[in-house]
């Protein structure tokens, strides 16, 4: 019964849209009630970790200075209603984009605090920093990008690196793309970072003896031919948003629509390798910054 209880308080903090409700669902709510036994895990929908005030300053952060590097790492999507692309293991176990980008988010984690940097987690479990009921479906994903957006931007981060896996209605679609903004005041540290992670990682899946496809480096505003798509919000400008202030980019390293690539992905080898690409183009991003 406590458990029962402790369950509506959930459903009731996540309906009424305040996320600091959900942290009083951890107390008892009265003194009378009997003290509800930590539930495992908390069922958390959705995480708010930041309020950015209205001034929040829109200088970019500098490009150069002497270190220590920040790396803002986003695992695409994320939580009950944004799962992005998804397909089938060889085994048919179900591949899911937002834990994918996750597992290989958090290794990228772990390698680059290995190589000295500071980083930033966009998210480190399955949620979102904002309500993402599916209402609207487009209106969620850019508010919830907007709140990325400005924690990234909060954190002051030196790069913005963001982890999907991609998707096509077509399954014969295949292959490697990382994607960057070139009408920003630092679009060429951008295509350099994104260069650099796009050849890394073509070289660790060639090391894996996958049949590599390299689809380039490419313009974000130009998906769907349409500047102002969704995704192009991380990256890009767009009326009444708070654009990223770094150098960023969207890596799509294999297809999760296609059963070549989608193998590939099943594979905890492969999202290790992956992580590593990044971490090594990170670093020739810096060093290339550097000379
Ligand atoms: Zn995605």
């Amino acid at each position: 019964m406590a458990f029962a209880l402790l369950a509506l308080l959930v459903l009731t903090a996540c309906s009424s849209g305040e996320p600091s409700t959900i942290a009083s669902t951890r107390e008892p709510a009265s003194p009378t009630m009997t003290p509800v036994p930590t539930p495992s895990p908390s069922p958390v929908l959705f995480r708010s970790v930041l309020v950015v005030p209205a001034t929040a300053s829109p200088t970019p952060v500098p490009i150069y200075h002497g270190g220590p590097y920040t790396v803002a790492i986003e695992a695409g999507h994320g939580g009950p209603g944004w799962f992005g692309a998804s397909g089938y293991g060889p085994n048919g176990g179900r591949l899911i984009e937002k834990d994918l980008a996750l597992d290989t988010a958090l290794r990228l984690d772990e390698l680059l605090r290995a190589a000295g940097f500071e980083t930033v987690l966009v998210r480190d479990g399955d949620f979102t920093l904002t309500r993402f009921d599916g209402a609207d479906y487009r209106s969620n994903m850019i508010a919830e990008t907007q709140a990325r957006v400005d924690l990234v931007n909060a954190s002051r981060a030196d790069v913005l690196v963001s982890i999907h896996f991609n998707g096509s209605a077509y399954s014969s679609l295949r292959g490697t793309e990382t994607y960057y903004n070139p009408d920003r005041p630092f679009g060429a540290e951008s295509y350099a970072l994104a260069s650099f992670m796009q050849a890394a990682v073509l070289s660790a899946l060639a090391g894996l003896e996958h049949d590599v496809n390299d689809r380039g480096v490419r313009n974000d505003a130009e998906v769907g031919g349409d500047p102002n798509n969704a995704h192009s919000y991380l990256l890009g400008t767009n009326d009444g948003f708070r654009a990223s202030l770094m150098p960023g980019v969207i890596s799509e390293p294999l297809f999760l629509s296609n059963a070549t690539d989608a193998a590939r992905i099943a594979e905890e080898e492969t999202r290790q390798r992956l992580a590593e690409a990044y971490r090594d183009g990170i670093v020739a991003y810096f060093v290339w910054l550097q000379s």
